[in-house]
Parts: C-alpha cells; structure tokens; sequence
C-alpha cells in the first residue's frame, strides 16, 4: 500500500473512561483524528437529548468513534494469522470503524424526522466530497475512500469485514453499550467484553464466537435489552425529543409562511429549501443548534418561543402510556377538544412508540441488515445463537413496541376553557385507555 499505510515513529495514546486506554500507531488513523469533519464530532452528543433524563450523558460521537476504533483494533489482534483473515483488510477496518458515525449531525434523531435527511447520505458525501477526511483516505489509494463507504454501508464484498462492525455483535454496539451505560451512570450495560473478544473467529462471510463466549454473549444480549428500555426509550428524553422535533418543525412552518424572525434561521434554511451544502451540514452542530433555540426564546411567536423555552429550561411534557386502539379512538375528539380550549394540537399533542428487537435470527427475504450471531462447535460446525441458548432464545424474534401520549400537563389547569380541559383530562386519565403494565410483546 501507499503512504497511507506509514506507522507512526511513536504511538499515540488517549486515555479513556470505558477502555482505559486507546492506542494509535496507524499514521493515516491519527491524521483522520485531526481532520475537522472528526473534529466536529466533539460538538454532537452520543445520546442527543438523553442528557435532559440523565445528566451525565454528555459525552460525544468523537468519544464513541475513537472507542468503535479501539474495539475493532483489538478484534484484529485476535484475528491476525488466523485463516480467513486478510492482513491488507486492516487499515481498511480501522478507518470504517473510526468514519461510521461522521455523517451525524446534531439531534440527528429529531433532524432526520422533520427534514427527511439521513446520516448515512452525509456519510458518503463526508467520506468522497471534498473534505479534508477524504483527501488523507486518498493518500493510500484512489479506490480507498470508495472502499471505507462500502463498508459502513455494508455493500462491501467482504463480509466479514461488514460484520466486524455492523451486525448483531459489532465494534459499534460492543462500545455504545458499556459507553452509554458508563455515563448514564446506570448499572445495566455491562458484560464481559474481554471474554468474547478472545473468543471471536474470524470465518469466510461473518466473524463468529467460539461455543465456549457463549454465556458471555447472552450477558452481551441481555443488557442491551436492558439499556433499550431503561435508556434509549426513557419517557422523559422522548419528551425532550418531542419538543426538540416540535421546534423544528415550526420553524419550518414559519419560514415558508415568511413571518419575520427576530433571529433568523440561517443555518436551517438549506434543510428548509432542499438545496444544503456539505459545507452547510457540517457547520451545523449541537453548540449552533443550542444557539438558535435560546435566541428564539424572545420570537413574538408564542409557538416558537414557549417551546424553545421548555427545551432550554428542561419543562418537559407530561406522558400517559396508553393502549394504542384507546388513543385511535379517542383521537378526534382529543384534537376537537386541544383546538377549543386554544391549545394547538400540531404542537401539544404527541403520539410517541418506541419498539425493540433484542435479538433476531435470520429470515430471509425480511430487512432486519444486521447479520445474526453465529457459534462455532467444538466439531467445527456453525450454529445461529437462539438454537443454542435458551435464554436467547427467549427473546428472539419478540418485538416490544409501547406508546405514549405527550401533552402540556399544566396548560390544562390554567384559566379559561375549563370544561374543554376537563373533558381532556377525563379522557387523558380513563382507566380503561391506560396500560396495566409493561406488555413485552406489544
Ligand atoms: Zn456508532
């Protein structure tokens, strides 16, 4: 390979809460560490709005995809001189597993949902538009940067390497998991990541874990079941997120109306008129986005203004969970009765779900892209996870979805209207909507 490959004279080495520490001797690895399209991912939060639940999650993308790096580094160290292995895979791996979330933007989540935008395209333009990340993949050869696209966007030939960070035990997972649960501080999260790292096998089409990481797979599995539901999905980060999507939205719909802002949307207006550059996305970030909202506090549009203070100064919706055909039903009538009592229900009254699958075996022709676990038998057999472990087993295939209503508790105990806001309230409270408790299967 070109000069891309260059090892550096002295390794580099940043100190890390999750892996202790992260080690760098790729000079290609470093420099792409100092381009500013990485850079950038200092200023975008891992877990977007879930620092409003719990407040010790403010670590990065930057932190996330240094650790990706170090947990596919490692993965290599187990695999090198192993059959199947392809030692010119290496850097190739290394810069997919450091560049997969660099097409992130702020709240990505929220901004993907009101502008129809997705971070896999700016993945792509990020990875072969002109940037500073594309011109250093270049110096190891013309076709590179196509190559590390593939990757993440699992086109790539080689699929071991696509499973090495994306399928249902990946670099990416391993290292959000334990990261998440070390900076939210809960005690899910945790498993023996150690253990499957030495037991990962590198095969034909899939990296594989030796029948002997079994049970440490299953921790693997269950605490990613746990971290679903006791932090990506908490009812309060997905008010949080409500109000965030809410905001946006009306400033989409103040700006084709033409009102005049007092503090004009500058940065959003590509996403607004479909025409944003690469240059524009990648200004936009959470410390420009935070900006806009508190400006937008003082808007003599009460929309705008109510919420952009909710968000700044965390006064989150209020939720019921509800059976979803009790919400169906009720829906029209809770829209009529928001409108009389002078509540906007575009704004204040959302419907949220949240769904998992913990784990899942392989169905063909359905689009689950991630690959299932495979063990490796002591006869030199493979077999998929679920047939193997009845814990797993399970859980397989068993798809959780809840749903909640989110709406502005104390705009129904204020003045006028008061009977439109009983009715409310009556409905909101009925016993008979309510969800007894959790139900695993939806
Ligand atoms: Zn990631």
């Amino acid at each position: 390979m070109a000069s891309g490959n260059r090892i550096l004279k002295e390794e580099k080495v940043f100190k890390d809460p999750v892996h202790r520490y992260i080690h760098i001797r790729d000079e290609l690895i470093w420099e792409l560490v100092g381009t500013k399209e990485f850079q950038r991912l200092r200023r975008i939060r891992q877990l977007g709005t879930t620092f409003l639940t719990f407040h010790g999650a403010e670590h990065t993308r930057f932190n996330h995809s240094l650790g990706v790096y170090e947990i596919m580094r490692r993965i290599i160290e187990v695999f090198q001189g192993r059959p199947n292995w392809n030692e010119e895979e290496r850097l190739l791996c290394l810069s997919a597993a450091l560049l997969h979330d660099i097409g992130h933007g702020p709240f990505s989540h929220s901004f993907e949902k009101v502008f129809h935008t997705d971070h896999e395209w700016w993945t792509r333009e990020i990875i072969a538009g002109d940037t500073e990340v594309n011109q250093k993949l270049k110096r190891v050869g013309d076709d590179f940067p196509q190559k590390v696209a593939d990757v993440i966007e699992k086109t790539y030939q080689n699929k071991l390497v696509v499973s090495m960070i994306s399928s249902q035990i990946d670099a990416d997972r391993m290292d959000y998991l334990q990261r998440d649960a070390f900076y939210t501080g809960v005690s899910y999260g945790h498993f023996d990541m150690e253990r499957i790292l030495r037991v990962m096998r590198p095969m034909e089409d899939q990296a594989v874990i030796k029948y002997t990481g079994m049970h440490a797979v299953e921790d693997y599995i269950m605490s990613r079941y746990q971290m679903y539901w006791q932090v990506y999905f908490h009812p309060v980060t997905r008010s949080a997120e409500v109000i965030l999507s809410k905001i946006l939205h009306r400033v989409k719909v103040l700006h084709h109306r033409g009102y005049d802002f007092r503090q004009k949307p500058g940065h959003f207006t590509g996403f607004f008129e479909g025409n944003l550059s690469l240059e524009g996305y990648l200004e936009l970030d959470e410390s420009v986005t935070l900006y806009y909202f508190q400006m937008w506090q003082k808007e003599e549009d009460e929309i705008l203004r109510d919420l952009c203070q909710r968000f700044m100064n965390r006064r989150l919706f209020k939720y019921v969970e509800f059976d979803h055909n009790f919400v169906m039903r009720e829906w029209t009538r809770l829209q009529e009765l928001f409108l009389k009592a002078e509540i906007d229900p575009d704004y204040y009254l959302v419907v949220d779900s949240s769904s998992d699958l913990p784990y899942d075996f392989y169905r063909p022709g359905e689009e689950e892209e991630r690959m299932p676990i495979h063990l490796l038998m002591p006869e030199g057999k493979l077999r998929e996870l679920s047939r193997e472990s009845d814990v797993v087993e399970a859980i397989s295939g068993k798809k959780r979805t809840d749903h909640k209503l989110y709406f502005p508790a104390e705009l129904l105990e204020t003045p006028g209207h008061e009977e439109e806001k009983q009715q409310i309230k009556d409905i909101l409270l009925h016993p008979e909507g309510k969800t007894e408790t959790e139900h695993p299967d939806g």
